[in-house]
C-alpha cells in the first residue's frame, strides 16, 4: 500500500492532529485539478485514513530538515503519487495518499516545524488552531506555475523556503499565548489575536501548498492541470462552500463574461508574487 510505504512506529505527529488535513483538503477543493478534486470528495473516508497514517509515522517526518525531514518525505511522496497514478492503482489508494500529502503539507507550515521538542505551546496553538478554522476565510495564495508545471526536482527547493517562512512565526505564537496566561489558556484567545492571524496564514498556506503540489503531481501523472485565472501574484478568497471547480472554465466557453463563478471568489492582488 503505497500512501503507508514507512511504516507506523510508536511515535506519532505532535504538531496537530489528523482532522485538520481533512480541512487542508476541504480547503482546496476549488484549487485542485477538478478531476483529483471529485475523487477526492468521492473518497473522502480514505482522504482521512491517509492523513491518519502520516501522523503515525516517526518523528522526524513531520520536521523541517534533514535526509529524514518533512521536506523530504513530502518530495517522496509527490513522487509515489505519480507512479501510483500512471500505475493505475485503484482510486481509493490514491486519494489516501493525497491525504498523507494533506498531512505533511499542513506539518511544513507549522510555526513550530523547527522546533526539535514538542511543546505545551506547540499543543496549545494546535487547538487553537482547530477551533478557529470554521472562523477563518479560505484564502488561496495563487497557482505557482513554476512548481505546477516543472518536472522532478521542482518540489525540493519549493518547500524549503516554504519551511522556513512558517517558522519565523513560532515566536509570535508564543509570546501571544503567554499574554493570555500561558499554553492552557489558549481559550481565551480572540479573533483579534496574533494567533488567530497565525492560525489563518498556516491554514491558508498549507491549502495553497497543497494544491499546488497535488497539482504537480496530477500534471507529471499526465493530468489536466487547468490555469487557475488570475492564479499568479493574485490572493484569491473564497467566499462559499469549497466545491471543485469546472473541468473548462466558464470564462473559457464564454468570452465576456466575469468568470467561472463570480459570486464565490474575489481577488487581490499581492504585493509580492
Ligand atoms: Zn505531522
Amino acid at each position: 500500500m503505497f500512501a503507508l510505504a514507512v511504516p507506523a512506529v510508536v511515535a506519532a505527529c505532535l504538531i496537530h492532529s489528523p482532522d485538520l488535513d481533512r480541512e487542508i483538503g476541504r480547503r482546496a477543493l476549488p484549487w485542485l485539478p477538478p478531476d483529483l478534486a471529485r475523487q477526492v470528495v468521492k473518497h473522502e473516508r480514505e482522504f482521512g485514513r491517509g492523513a491518519k497514517a502520516a501522523a503515525a509515522w516517526p518523528a522526524s517526518y513531520h520536521l523541517a530538515g534533514g535526509q529524514q525531514g518533512v521536506e523530504r518525505a513530502i518530495a517522496l511522496q509527490c513522487d509515489r503519487l505519480v507512479a501510483a497514478i500512471r500505475s493505475r492503482q485503484p482510486f481509493a489508494e490514491v486519494v489516501a495518499g493525497f491525504g498523507t500529502l494533506a498531512h505533511l503539507s499542513l506539518d511544513c507550515n507549522s510555526p513550530f516545524v523547527r522546533a526539535r521538542v514538542t511543546d505545551a505551546h506547540t499543543q496549545a496553538f494546535g487547538a487553537y488552531m482547530r477551533n478557529a478554522a470554521p472562523r477563518i476565510p479560505l484564502v488561496f495564495y495563487g497557482q505557482q506555475e513554476g512548481l505546477v508545471r516543472g518536472r522532478a526536482g521542482a518540489v525540493a527547493p519549493y518547500l524549503t523556503s516554504r519551511s522556513l517562512d512558517a517558522s519565523t512565526l513560532g515566536a509570535l505564537v508564543r509570546e501571544d499565548l503567554d499574554r493570555v496566561g500561558g499554553p492552557g489558556s489558549w481559550p481565551r484567545l480572540d479573533d483579534r489575536s496574533t494567533s488567530f492571524g497565525a492560525a489563518s496564514l498556516v491554514l491558508n498556506h498549507a491549502a495553497s501548498d497543497f494544491a499546488n503540489l497535488a497539482s504537480w503531481v496530477w500534471h507529471n501523472a499526465g493530468g489536466l492541470v487547468p490555469p487557475v485565472r488570475d492564479g499568479q501574484g493574485t490572493i484569491l478568497i473564497w467566499t462559499a462552500e469549497p466545491q471543485p471547480r469546472e473541468k473548462v472554465p466558464r470564462w473559457v466557453r464564454r468570452e465576456g463574461t466575469t468568470g467561472e463563478t463570480p459570486s464565490t471568489r474575489l481577488g487581490f492582488r499581492q504585493d509580492r508574487p
